[in-house]
């Protein structure tokens, strides 16, 4: 059987063979192995080098100081860390402002703060899949203790107005988390320009590895987040564990990857994008799902009418691809952030996406181009 062109990166991306070589380089004897928090030895120390030139990378990226970083286990843990850690420190039931297209590390942890006592508000995105920074503003009573609104949303790849957002929340005085994980890396994060206090961000959505990520904790908001974890006190105490150096170090270098080539690599994934939709928008009963311009510059969310998302990914089994909905035991439910943009509920069981990325050549966008098309074609004739 041969190879599936794996189009599937806002799921997950490889490890860059770059960043694989410098992770490999803390692994063993003769590598930098140690354990970063042995302040007694030289190797020790080598290790705390190295974790924290990391640090700077990924602080640098974000135009942050490095001491507003903290290692986590990835985006789930970030979001968990910024949510608990501040419902813990007030201490007492308060409120949460948050949409309903979050990702499901922000929805159960807020659905868990609930069950706590904590009330929610779950705001609506428009038909595109945009949440109105007015919407917020009218959300926020006097005990919202949080706002966590998403950037890049996974699904659709719809961009929030983060600035517009933060803006709002500033002058409220709450503080304000934005799930980044899809966006960090791929667009600019200036934290110097945007008003936001919390960030979380996953290494393997940006060609590093698999368990790590951070939580970006703006130090003058003072926000004295409770910990996930408690122990040897690391990471000023925000995150206790013995600090994974391989998987750190291979953060550091992908987002510094990112940095790099970021100027370049946003045409070029846009032009791949726009040739593989200009293939697709020619047929007829086919529907772009998000924003047409504030998006993601190589996703595609898409639905072709009377086709069901399942059906035509059974027919596309050479593209590596993801439908929108999820498989419960009982039947297959149209993804909820589909749901919440009001889309037709046929349409939303249709929707497929396609997200581009590193390693996605102009022969690949033109085969799955093909591919779609044929499948459809074919579907549609035998429905008929
Ligand atoms: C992938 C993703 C997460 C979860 O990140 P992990 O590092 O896999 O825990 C959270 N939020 C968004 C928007 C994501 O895309």
């Amino acid at each position: 059987m041969s190879v599936p062109i794996y189009l599937d990166y806002a799921a997950t991306t490889p490890v860059d063979p770059r960043v694989a070589e410098k992770m490999a380089a803390c692994l063993t004897l003769e590598g930098n192995f140690a354990n970063p928090a042995s302040r007694s030895h030289m190797p020790g120390w080598r290790a705390e080098q190295a974790v924290e030139q990391a640090r700077k990378q990924v602080a640098d990226a974000l135009r942050a100081d490095p001491r507003e970083i903290v290692w986590t286990s990835g985006a789930t843990e970030s979001d968990n860390l910024a949510l608990k850690g501040l419902a813990w420190a007030r201490g007492k039931p308060g409120h949460i402002v948050t949409t309903a297209i979050e990702h499901k590390a922000v929805l159960d942890t807020c659905s868990w703060l609930e069950s706590q006592g904590h009330s929610v508000t779950r705001l609506v995105p428009d038909e595109f899949g945009r949440i109105e920074a007015e919407k917020v503003a009218q959300a926020i009573r006097p005990e919202t203790f949080v706002v966590s609104v998403m950037h890049a949303n996974n699904e659709v790849g719809t961009l929030n107005d983060i600035e517009a957002i933060g803006r709002v929340c500033r002058s409220a005085g709450v503080p304000f988390h934005v799930d980044a994980a899809q966006s960090a890396g791929k667009l600019l994060l200036d934290t110097r320009q945007l008003p936001v206090d919390m960030i979380s961000i996953s290494a393997h959505k940006i060609y590093g590895p698999k368990g790590i990520g951070c939580l970006y904790v703006r130090r003058e908001a003072d926000l004295g987040l409770v910990p996930l974890m408690h122990g040897g006190g690391h990471e000023r105490g925000m995150r206790s564990g013995t600090l994974p150096t391989h998987q750190i170090v291979g953060f550091g270098e992908a987002m510094a990857l990112m940095e790099a080539e970021r100027e370049e690599e946003i045409p070029r994934l846009m032009k791949l994008r726009d040739r593989l939709w200009s293939a697709l928008a020619e047929l007829p009963g086919v529907y772009l799902n998000g924003h047409p311009e504030a998006r993601l510059p190589g996703h595609i969310n898409f639905s072709a009418e009377g086709v069901e998302s399942e059906t035509l990914l059974l027919a596309l089994r050479d593209l590596a691809i993801s439908s929108g909905s999820a498989c419960t035991s009982a039947s297959v439910e149209p993804s909820h952030v589909l749901v919440a943009m009001g889309l037709p509920r046929e349409r939303a069981l249709g929707a497929l996406r396609i997200s581009l990325g590193r390693f996605t050549s102009t022969e690949q966008v033109e085969r799955a181009g093909e591919l779609i098309v044929h499948a459809l074609g074919k579907l549609r004739g035998q429905a008929v």
